[in-house]
């Protein structure tokens, strides 16, 4: 069907889990039947040939290597948790990010991974278990709900936020749109879809703003949608600044980078379906008395 299509399309990524494996000993391994390359904007990633089929590779069973696409590593990676940091990831099931971060900061400090449906939930603490990672804490319920003056998260230095989005980047999604029952009624439907899931994402990141010791915030979608991306980000701008962030930029040597709608967002990065083979978007705040200072 139509993720054989993809597969064909895009080369195989995998991030290699730092927690159980150096990523020296997985290309080795990797080698002995695939062409291997190193991803040059993400240090863990690696590229594989188109339609590699990993799926029951001892590697992945064992959750030294996971199946996770080139945009989807460079959310956690954009955020640069400190190892020791005490990090919140808001939207978190299934956690594939949720475990990059905990291998970023190399199992030290804690995370905290946010998830309101409870199917979800279990996806989510599978994952968990199979990174070996120990520092996570699942809590299952509303990141709305939770109080940012809350003594358990007077700590929280960054928050990764990937809300539910209309996954327009995705082929799948795209291709969905060719078949002959996406009617004016559809397309209606997806406008309104849209706007409730904007309000959603405009809620969720002015309120991942509003943690008192956060400096770092990502906001990512898979959404090629200006009103799930830059509108969003737009719609915070006043708040962030007067709460003292700024937009910084993710990946400054990406070339493609947010719609030009309003000043500053050349600093948000965006990835292309067609040419990029898939729609993402990035945006990266950071407090400004944190901006200028070098890392220790
Ligand atoms: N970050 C995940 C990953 O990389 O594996 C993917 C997250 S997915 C795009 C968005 C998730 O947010 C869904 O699992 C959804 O159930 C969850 N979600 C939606 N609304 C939420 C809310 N109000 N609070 C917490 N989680 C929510």
């Amino acid at each position: 069907g139509l993720s054989k299509l993809n597969g064909h399309l895009k080369p195989r990524y995998v991030r290699v889990n730092t927690l159980k494996m150096d990523v020296d000993s997985a290309v080795q391994e990797l080698e002995k039947h695939y062409t291997v390359q190193r991803d040059e904007t993400v240090p863990d990633l690696l590229v594989l040939p188109p339609g590699s089929d990993l799926h029951a590779h001892r590697l992945v069973a064992n959750g030294r290597i996971f199946l996770q696409g080139k945009a989807s590593s460079m959310v956690a990676a954009a955020l640069q948790p400190e190892a020791g940091w005490e990090v919140l990831d808001a939207c978190s099931a299934p956690g594939n990010k949720t475990i990059h971060l905990a291998a970023l900061m190399q199992g030290q400090g804690k995370i905290i991974a946010c998830e309101l449906n409870e199917e979800r939930v279990k996806r989510l603490e599978h994952t968990i278990k199979l990174s070996g990672a120990s520092n996570i804490q699942v809590f299952h319920g509303d990141f709305l709900g939770l109080n940012p003056k809350d003594p358990s998260f007077a700590k929280v230095r960054a928050i990764l936020l990937d809300p539910s989005c209309s996954g327009s980047g995705t082929i799948t999604d795209r291709l969905d749109h060719l078949l002959p029952s996406h009617s004016a009624d559809n397309m209606n439907y997806d406008s309104m879809r849209l706007h409730k899931l904007a309000v959603f994402q405009k809620k969720a990141l002015a309120h991942a703003l509003s943690f008192p010791q956060v400096e770092r915030v990502v906001y990512s979608t898979c959404s090629i949608h200006q009103i799930e991306n830059e509108d969003v980000v737009s719609s915070v701008l006043a708040l962030a600044s007067s709460l003292g962030f700024k937009l910084a930029t993710p990946f400054p040597q990406w070339q493609r980078r947010g719609l030009p709608v309003f000043a500053g967002s050349e600093h948000l990065l965006r990835m292309d379906p067609v040419e990029d083979k898939e729609g993402f978007f990035i945006a990266l705040f950071v407090k400004t008395n944190k901006l200028d200072n070098p890392k220790p």
